[in-house]
């Protein structure tokens, strides 16, 4: 089986959060003797592109309504991935530092798409499946299924599968010019909420749609920004599977980015020095417990909450606590963060960035770790830690309520109901009552990292859906 994931993100080649860990991990498990696996991002001007070295093994020019983009397939040479990685080099629209958040991002993305199905189809050996991931390559199924230029590709059965479906990639009409030609009638395909819709015309016309947890699957059915109906009339070819975690890589014992390594035997002593140099490099207690939050500093991940919920908690537990805040993302809530820490130092830091390393040193080095999300689709960072013996407070919802249960009901975590202050600070208080109590701790601490997250677990169930899906489409 030949299978093509095609995606916006891959670690460790780009990467702004979950997607990226998952287009990076699942392929390589995928791959055997039975299946090859490629994968299929754009070129950006990034450490990745200029430190590791690439092929050239195909360019053209593509068209997008009127303009003309010259772009190169670039594949990348080393086999230390585990899979077979492209790169989509258009340099006219990606030649950029970031992923996301130019104004052309509708053009960029589209133009990948095309790309991508460009060179597929001058392959001339056509793929079993297509695996799309995400609304940046929601167009796919739809140009394979209605555009003539991809007739060929007409027989590739297409799965997408939904990692977040609050962002939708929509555009205007005005721009219906960019898609490679097709018959009219099917116009309304593309449409939801008036405008072109790539997710939802994605999830119209893939042969499957997968959430990446079983739970998220039932709540999009009533809270997925405007598409809760067209989740409701697909679910009958929708699947919710949930990630798994990449423990090559996620592994305290080997992790070379880590202050100190350690494994079950060793916890004890490995995390308390994982977490006195976090504290030194934070100007923080290592004798007192550390709640951390690790994450994009949006509302969908309860991150508006965190400036109220630290002073609530460091007011009621008389300063007894340490915390730490790792991301970035909404500006308001990154000055409230950096505020408090001036505020209160010695007892509350952030970093606000992006740091795959310091990420790494945060899940060793905290006792806690909080993730209050409103929407959570899976959620790694709660796997991550739990890995790395750090017990996970989370809120009950999506992938977080499928992978996270509550200590008092013999669970690996600390569960809480609302995104709220009241619920966050509540939580915190259980915690530390349960810190009073190292042998507990340690306990929950081993039952997080004895806990199965890999991947081997899931991608049986991505390869019997792929078979499903072809023994569908060959009925037909
Ligand atoms: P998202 O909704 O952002 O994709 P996930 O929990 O699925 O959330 O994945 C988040 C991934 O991004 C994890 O690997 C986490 O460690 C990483 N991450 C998030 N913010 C940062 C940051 N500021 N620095 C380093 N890694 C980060």
């Amino acid at each position: 089986m030949e299978i093509f994931h095609i995606g916006a993100e891959c670690y460790p080649a780009a990467k702004v959060g979950g997607l990226a860990d998952v287009v990076g991990a699942l392929p390589k498990y995928q791959s055997n003797t039975e299946t090859q696996v490629r994968v299929v991002i754009p070129c950006y001007d990034n450490t990745f592109r200029k430190e590791n070295n690439f092929v050239c093994v195909h360019w053209s020019t593509l068209q997008l309504g009127k303009f003309n983009f010259p772009f190169s397939v670039l594949k990348e040479t080393s086999d230390k991935l585990g899979f077979e990685l492209y790169v989509i080099e258009i340099p006219e629209l990606f030649d950029r530092p970031n992923i996301y958040s130019y104004k052309d991002d509708i053009e960029r993305f589209l133009s990948f798409q095309i790309a991508t199905l460009d060179w597929i189809i001058g392959r001339g050996s056509v793929p079993d499946i297509i695996h799309c991931h995400d609304h940046h390559t929601g167009l796919i199924p739809f140009m394979i299924t209605y555009s003539y230029k991809y007739e060929k590709l007409r027989n590739i059965a297409t799965v997408i599968t939904i990692h977040n479906a609050l962002y939708q990639g929509q555009f205007g009409f005005d721009k219906l010019h960019y898609l490679p030609e097709f018959d009219l009638v099917h116009v309304n395909v593309l449409e939801w909420g008036n405008c072109i819709n790539s997710l939802a015309a994605g999830i119209k016309c893939a042969d499957a749609v997968t959430t990446v947890s079983p739970s998220y699957l039932n709540e999009i059915n009533y809270s997925a920004n405007g598409l809760e109906s067209l989740f409701q009339k697909v679910r009958y070819k929708s699947k919710g599977i949930l990630n798994g975690i990449d423990d090559d890589i996620w592994d305290p014992e080997i992790d070379p980015m880590l202050d100190v390594n350690y494994n079950i035997e060793t916890q004890e002593k490995g995390k308390r020095e994982n977490k006195e140099q976090l504290c030194a490099r934070f100007n923080l207690d290592p004798t007192k417990p550390l709640f951390s939050f690790i994450g994009r500093l949006f509302d969908e991940k309860g991150a508006d909450l965190l400036s109220q919920a630290s002073v609530l908690a460091l007011s009621e537990n008389s300063e007894a606590i340490n915390i730490l805040v790792l991301g970035s993302g909404n500006i308001e809530i990154e000055n409230q963060l950096t505020e408090l820490s001036q505020d209160y130092r010695g007892f509350f830091n952030v970093f606000i960035g992006y740091d795959e390393v310091l990420a790494h040193k945060t899940y060793a080095g905290s006792d806690f770790l909080l993730m209050p999300s409103r929407v959570e689709p899976c959620g790694l960072n709660q796997m991550y830690s739990m890995r790395y013996g750090t017990i996970p407070m989370v809120r009950r919802t999506g992938g977080l309520k499928d992978t996270v249960a509550d200590f008092e009901d013999d669970g690996n975590g600390i569960c809480f109901d609302q995104a709220s202050v009241e619920n966050i600070c509540d939580a915190i208080k259980r915690a530390l009552k349960l810190y009073e109590d190292q042998s507990s701790i340690n306990k929950i601490r081993i039952k997080g990292m004895n806990t199965d997250h890999s991947w081997q677990r899931v991608c049986q169930e991505y390869i019997e859906l792929y078979n499903l899906i072809i023994t569908k489409r060959n009925e037909n």
